[in-house]
């Protein structure tokens, strides 16, 4: 293993920094110590410096394997600029820009080769003919099919660690859940890799969420004290990001347009346009945003409902990157509900995606910090509420629901966390069907203990209780309620909890509904 002196000597040499940043060096030192490493950190929390920086120091070529083919040019001139041996490998080039690489690895050239999945296969022989020190996967939430991103391509690269079972694998994403990391790992042969999660508490975003109608009333009153910061809108469609780039555009603002009809020319004067200033507003479908390295991003906007809670935190994710206040506000309809619904059971793993769905639904019909409910989507529990959300800041009244979040979470112990939401309400409310009795669930001492409380109200309750982190839904099983680490302050503890009032719960819903 390298010096500590000489790791950081070369954190200043190649790369100018003289720290590391919260997790990077505990990352660095376990790979030099040969271990499998799985690196989960938001967009922006510096992932790439955790094989960049090894790769300097390790004797042999570290391999990088990473989908995002339009952005491998870019980042290897980075690299080349800081005076890293550094080259890629796609369908882009010319063969015998190619043969140029393959020559060089062989050489002894290179310290770092980037690679799309699709074209390992090509450089298979030349594999066997070169040193390989460490093998990095970027954007690794790819080969599972519960992320949100989901290739084809991703799903071979469980053979690496077979063929090449002493090199040190590093995974890295900014996006995965619980249950996604774990495929991860066990897709890819590395069930003992070392877990590195970063906070993902980016206490500088604000968070809002509002109805969906007269939206773009709402966006021109949004912007109305921020004349001059830039910020991003997201779309679900291509014809609304246009509409909304006209409108934007009449009022004064310099926005655009940014979505895959548009063609590449035009799509990297867009993405210049607003790297320097001279767009301020990019309207876009989810196509933006991806690698781009902008740290003044002021604001971000969903315009529609986003499909899940992984995508719609990377999105926000992408403004106050450089630590400053930024605001983030999405538009919830109904409208789009039922638009994602549709799109859902037209993919091919439905049930993950209806169910990441309905997580997405809750977190924007929450009455609890909303905070609290992305931390704790990732593992993270936190006991205090942000105050930058706009729950925080405008709180509904609040009944003790300390019995009621005791006799939920009760249920949920005595059915040894086997069921779902409805089963368990079932049993609250002494339910009489085929479910319950087959079961013997009318046994349980909770079983009709709450049939005061009706089915909706109890529904609520039980998603509060997810979205202040004292259950959770485990999605890869059949969306079974399980206990967090909190749930125990509460069973046997006694500590108090708090539930919005549901009363007023209904009167925001309404406002929702009636557009
Ligand atoms: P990610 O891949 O996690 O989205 P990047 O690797 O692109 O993030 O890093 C984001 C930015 O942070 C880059 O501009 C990078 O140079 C910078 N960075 C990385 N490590 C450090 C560090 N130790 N100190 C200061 N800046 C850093
Ligand atoms: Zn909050």
């Amino acid at each position: 293993m390298p010096e500590q002196l000489q790791i950081l000597s070369t954190l200043k040499e190649y790369f100018g920094y003289d720290r590391f940043r919260p997790l990077q060096q505990e990352i660095i030192d376990s790979i030099f110590d040969g271990q499998d490493n799985m690196v989960i950190m938001p967009t922006g929390g510096g992932k790439s410096m955790c094989f960049q920086l090894p790769a300097i120091l390790l004797p042999g070529i570290t391999l990088v394997i990473s989908p995002l083919i339009a952005l491998m040019k870019d980042q290897v001139d980075g690299l080349r600029a800081n005076g890293i041996k550094a080259a890629f490998v796609n369908s882009s080039q010319q063969e015998n820009e190619q043969q140029d690489i393959y020559q060089k690895l062989i050489d002894k050239e290179i310290k770092l080769l980037y690679i799309a999945p699709e074209s390992l296969s090509f450089i298979d022989t030349i594999l066997s003919q070169i040193e390989i020190s460490l093998i990095a996967i970027d954007e690794a939430h790819c080969i599972s099919s519960w992320g949100h991103d989901f290739r084809p391509a991703y799903t071979q690269l469980g053979y690496l660690k077979n063929r090449f079972p002493e090199i040190p694998i590093i995974a890295l994403t900014a996006t995965a859940d619980k249950a996604t990391r774990q495929d991860i790992c066990q897709q890819l042969n590395i069930p003992h890799a070392k877990q590195h999660v970063a906070s993902f508490d980016r206490t500088n975003l604000s968070l809002e969420v509002r109805p969906g109608n007269k939206r773009v009333e709402q966006i021109i009153d949004f912007l109305r004290d921020k004349p001059n910061d830039c910020g991003i809108i997201y779309c679900l469609s291509r014809k609304t990001t246009e509409m909304l780039a006209d409108k934007l555009q009449n009022s004064g603002y310099k926005a655009a347009a940014y979505h895959a009809g548009i063609d590449h020319l035009k799509r990297a004067a867009v993405q210049e346009g607003f790297i320097n200033d001279t767009i301020q507003i990019v309207c876009a479908t989810i196509a933006f945003g991806m690698g781009i390295d902008k740290s003044n991003v002021r604001w971000v906007i969903h315009y529609n409902l986003p499909k899940n809670i992984e995508g719609y935190y990377q999105e926000i994710g992408r403004s106050g990157r450089d630590g400053l206040p930024a605001d983030t506000l999405l538009f919830h309809s109904y409208a789009d509900v039922v638009q994602l619904q549709k799109f859902a059971n037209m993919s091919g793993n439905q049930e993950v995606q209806i169910a990441k769905l309905e997580r997405m639904k809750q977190y924007a019909d929450s009455l609890s910090c909303r905070r609290k409910i992305l931390l704790s989507y990732f593992g993270e529990l936190i006991t205090e509420d942000c105050g930058n959300c706009d729950v925080c800041k405008n709180p509904p009244s609040f009944i003790d629901g300390t019995i009621i979040a005791q006799k939920a979470l009760s249920t949920v112990a005595r059915v040894k966390e086997e069921e779902a939401i409805g089963t368990v309400i079932d049993i609250l409310r002494g339910a009489q069907n085929a479910a319950i009795l087959d079961k013997g669930y009318q046994k349980l001492k909770t079983y009709g203990i709450a049939a005061d409380i009706p089915w909706r109200d109890w529904q609520q309750y039980i998603i509060q209780l997810i979205n202040q982190g004292y259950l959770e839904i485990a999605f890869h099983l059949n969306n079974k309620l399980r206990l967090t680490a909190l749930s125990k302050k509460v069973l046997f503890d006694g500590q108090k909890i708090y539930l919005a009032n549901l009363k007023e719960f209904e009167k925001k819903k309404e406002v929702v509904t009636k557009q």
